[in-house]
């Protein structure tokens, strides 16, 4: 178990938070999405109510180690001054004399200050120790809040926890307990379902979860790289050449583990590419010059009906093109049957596009969990330790 904020007196101190204010920004620089920094906002808080210096940090786009103006943490400093009501100080940078003098104003009317983005210095990427040691010059305490960035071992995450005392904020302490639950000790029947196009993006994935869940149902562009190898025709269905020797291993290994995973039994297909185009249902082949978009209804009933045998359910990839029109079928099916169960059933939405999906069909909040984190989800899925969960400290260890 690692440490929370909940486990540390904060009164008086300086709170320094790795949170992930990494927002969208359109071309006058205006948030067009300020998700990331409400989530934030209860860590920010609590740390508030008890008495402390809130000092944020975080990274935004790729400035690749140089000042971009462009990418600077100032629209989200003043979208959250906005948010909690408070003056809240953008500094000139994330480390130095300079920004150490720009702390001094930190006060009970002003206790909020953003330092300027990480990946302003191309130290932030390399894990540098030096720069971890600056970074923390300017806290007491460390709390990490940043999941979708914990898979990554930079200077915010990793190494600065070497010279703080360290533990999870809210969000991140909410990630740790669901993906643990996975991981550690799942419920049984544990099912998992997976999609999105890529199978290599998730080749270690279904390998781990072919010893831990007990169901496995595929669905997305990445079953017609699997039925490329099973000798299903598959049209202009997209698939990934680079993918079908690992669908041919997985086949393989599932044949000799006796792994129950599951392939949609029709599909939805179509001529075009195209929101409202025309289509039809097969099963078996797909016809040349048609392309496999969803899964069909049987595959949803089929799909429907295992998952109402589960004690857990993890979902990771949308079923077929949930953005367009009438693509969305089987994931919204699915997604509205998965949400039916929650409560009787742990219930989790890996991040990225199976978050958007859920985002997009209303149902984020009728799961026991929505990630926030795509790569992180998907590494912690796998059994891959998070070097930024790793590096906190557990809760039996006592600071002096
Ligand atoms: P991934 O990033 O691998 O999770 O893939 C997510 C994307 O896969 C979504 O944008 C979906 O539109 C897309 N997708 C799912 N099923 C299909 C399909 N049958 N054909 C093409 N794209 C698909």
């Amino acid at each position: 178990m690692k440490k929370t904020i909940r486990d540390f007196n904060l009164k008086g101190k300086r709170v320094l938070i790795r949170v992930d204010f990494n927002v969208p920004l359109d071309k006058e620089l205006r948030i067009t999405d300020d998700n990331r920094i409400q989530a934030s906002l209860p860590t920010i808080q609590h740390a508030l109510e008890q008495g402390a210096y809130v000092i944020l940090m975080s990274h935004l786009g790729r400035p690749e180690g140089k000042q971009v103006s462009s990418m600077s943490l100032t629209p989200a400093s003043k979208r959250l001054s906005e948010l909690i009501g408070k003056n809240v100080i953008q500094c000139s940078d994330c480390v130095g004399a300079r920004v150490k003098e720009e702390l001094k104003v930190l006060d009970a009317e002003s206790p909020v200050a953003v330092l300027e983005n990480l990946r302003f210095s191309p130290l932030e990427e390399k894990n540098d120790a030096e720069f971890a040691r600056q970074l923390a010059e300017n806290g007491d305490i460390y709390i990490n809040d940043a999941f979708g960035s914990s898979h990554r071992a930079h200077a915010s995450i990793e190494a600065i926890t070497k010279y703080l005392p360290s533990g999870a904020g809210f969000l991140l302490s909410k990630e740790i307990e669901y993906f643990e639950k996975a991981v550690s000790h799942p419920e049984r029947p544990y099912i998992t379902i997976l999609g999105g196009a890529k199978v290599t993006d998730k080749i270690k994935l279904i390998l781990s979860l072919m010893d831990r869940a007990d169901t496995i149902l595929i669905g997305g562009a990445m079953a017609y790289t699997f039925y490329r190898v099973m000798g299903i025709k598959i049209g202009n269905s997209k698939f990934e050449e680079k993918g079908l020797p690992f669908a041919e291993e997985i086949l393989k290994k599932a044949k000799i583990k006796n792994t129950d995973i599951q392939f949609p039994v029709d599909r939805v297909i179509s001529q075009e590419f195209k929101e409202n185009a025309v289509s039809r249902i097969v099963e078996g082949d797909i016809p040349d010059g048609w392309m496999g978009m969803d899964i069909g209804p049987k595959t949803v009933a089929k799909y429907k009906d295992t998952l109402s045998k589960a004690k857990l359910i993890v979902w990771n990839g949308p079923m077929g093109v949930f953005e367009m029109r009438p693509f969305d079928n089987g994931t919204r099916a699915l997604m509205e049957h998965v949400a039916s169960l929650t409560g009787k059933v742990t219930t989790i939405i890996g991040g990225g596009d199976t978050a958007a999906a859920a985002a997009h069909f209303h149902l984020e909040d009728k799961m026991s969990h929505v990630s926030t984190g795509g790569g992180a989800s998907l590494e912690y899925l796998e059994g891959t330790p998070l070097p930024g969960v790793v590096a906190l400290e557990d809760k039996e260890k006592v600071h002096a």
